[in-house]
């Protein structure tokens, strides 16, 4: 399934089983990191950005 990189919008390829709350990713186009926050109802998982410090 896809999930939508909330910086610049692309999406990123992921395996059904990726999909657990707590697992990061990193966008392949821009380099964020974010991660599921929350499974939503219907299965789809809420992304927020992981603010790294610098
Ligand atoms: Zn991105």
């Amino acid at each position: 399934m896809k999930i939508i990189c909330p910086e610049c919008k692309n999406d990123k390829e992921i395996k059904s089983d990726d999909i657990e709350v707590g697992r990061w990713f990193e966008c392949d186009y821009c380099g964020v990191s974010f991660e599921i926050s929350k499974i939503k109802d219907d299965g789809s998982p809420e992304i927020k950005i992981i603010e790294e410090e610098k």
